[in-house]
């Protein structure tokens, strides 16, 4: 085909989404519904009301193929949205591949990821409804950071628990966390029980996510005036990121060009799903066939590795058993440098996409990430997080495959945040101190002794 030109693919302002995409009005079957921790019961939307605004609520098992966004979070998405896509030509000349390969780059936002296109709706619906203040657990710093911007926006209080690892490897995603207003501790806390009871056992414990989720659930549960709010995982997160895609697809369509493979990185799978999801309705409705790849750590393998079944979201077991795949509530990863896909579980919605046969996954240790990640960075410019650059070097390899082929291969990809505060895993990769850590097989075995067993 002819050459379109460009390097930015870029979107008016008017030209910003409506409305979110719910994929689950067009799946041929519907999702296994979330079940009560205690009885093993479905829950109700009732049992969620604790924690989360109506509005989030409803979208949380809404069938409903569109839901508006309201204008006040599209004045917010309007700081940095719609965010560009771009053509990789220097990256595809470095690589001399007839495939051509887009990104669309999340790193614009304010806190430099794809967090904030759900951050600012949560906490608008959480200000709608009276919420004070917010309370969340963040792995990374990067969901803390995208909330507590969000909150700032719309004048409520937030207050993070910041897994213990990354509070004391990322310092400035803390500093960022305060500047925007927010609370942040280090997780486990003496704050909580839950943290307590892990600190019992071991004083120098690292944190997990789900500790922090614990943390920070156990505050809100005590508040009426207090809610909850989670970065991914769940049905309405995933909604709320379909912005990505559906941008994505406009641009696209307006060079004319079709993908052959979207290949998004997934830790909890919002950024992967957000991309994925309006290419997927296409894709169902006959007018495109892209392969669909999640890729994820092999440190931290729930698609690749673990089991599809009910567990928690956390590992005190005080949230809604989810039908999802798992590493068993209580793992705990090793310390790899993409903190943002060290989570136990995936989506909910997305693993069932994935059960249905509608996507694949794989997974790709650090090491060969951090390849793709210099090789990108001095092609094009960008110093990617260490999440993306699973999907970047999965990305690379397909562009490889192509030059052996001849094929001219379109290749999508989410460039979901910026490495910017991730500077310390770039040192350890260019020192060459950074190491693959498989997660071992036994102990998924181990975890799934713990998970309960759902008669
Ligand atoms: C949080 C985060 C992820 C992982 O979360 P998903 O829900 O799987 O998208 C990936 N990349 C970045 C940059 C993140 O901030």
């Amino acid at each position: 085909m002819a050459d379109h030109g460009l390097t930015k693919i870029l979107l008016d302002e008017s030209e910003l989404p409506t409305h979110w995409y719910n994929i689950v009005a067009d799946l041929p079957e519907p999702p296994p519904p979330p079940l009560h921790p205690g009885t093993h019961e479905p829950i109700g939307p009732e049992a969620l009301a604790p924690l989360f605004p109506m509005a989030l609520i409803e979208q949380e098992v809404t069938t409903e193929r569109y839901v508006e966004i309201p204008e006040e979070v599209r004045e917010v998405y309007r700081l940095w949205r719609p965010s560009p896509l771009y053509r990789a030509r220097r990256l595809e000349r470095a690589l001399d591949t007839p495939a051509r390969i887009y990104f669309k780059y999340e790193g614009v936002s304010p806190a430099g990821s794809h967090k904030p296109n759900t951050a600012v709706p949560q906490a608008y619906y959480n200000a709608m409804e009276g919420t004070k203040k917010i309370t969340t657990e963040t792995g990374a710093g990067q969901w803390g950071s995208a909330l507590a911007f969000a909150t700032a926006q719309f004048g409520i209080e937030c207050e993070v628990w910041m897994v213990a690892a990354s509070f004391l490897g990322k310092p400035y995603r803390a500093s960022m966390i305060r500047t925007w207003g927010a609370d942040i501790h280090s997780s486990p806390s003496e704050l909580t029980e839950a943290g307590r009871a892990v600190l019992a056992q071991d004083p120098d414990s690292p944190g997990s996510l789900g500790i922090a989720i614990s943390e920070a659930v156990e505050m809100a549960a005590q508040d009426p005036d207090t809610k909850y709010a989670l970065g991914s995982v769940l049905n309405h997160v995933l909604l709320h990121q379909t912005v990505i895609g559906q941008e994505a697809l406009a641009q696209l369509a307006k060079v004319d060009e079709t993908p052959d493979l979207i290949v998004g990185c997934a830790g909890g799978g919002s950024n992967l799903a957000g991309l994925i999801f309006p290419f997927l309705r296409e894709k169902m409705a006959g007018t495109m066939s892209p392969r669909l790849l999640a890729v994820e750590p092999d440190a931290c393998p729930s698609m690749t590795r673990g089991e599809y079944r009910y567990d928690f979201g956390d590992v005190a077991g005080m949230t809604p058993l989810l039908k999802m795949h798992t590493l068993g509530h209580d793992f705990v990863p090793d310390p790899i440098h993409a903190g943002g896909l060290r989570y136990h579980g995936m989506s909910p919605l997305l693993s069932h996409v994935k059960e249905l046969g509608l996507m694949e996954a794989t997974s790709i240790g650090q090491t060969a990430c951090f390849e793709a990640a210099i090789q990108f960075a001095r092609t094009e410019g960008i110093v990617p997080a260490p999440e993306p650059t699973h999907a970047l070097a999965m990305a690379i390899q397909e562009a490889e495959r192509a030059k052996e082929t001849g094929e001219e291969t379109v290749i999508l990809t989410a460039l979901c945040g910026h490495g910017h505060f991730d500077m310390a895993a770039y040192d350890a990769y260019l020192s060459g101190e950074l190491e693959d850590r498989p997660y071992p097989t036994e102990k998924v075995a181990d975890a799934m002794t713990r998970v309960p067993v759902i008669a």
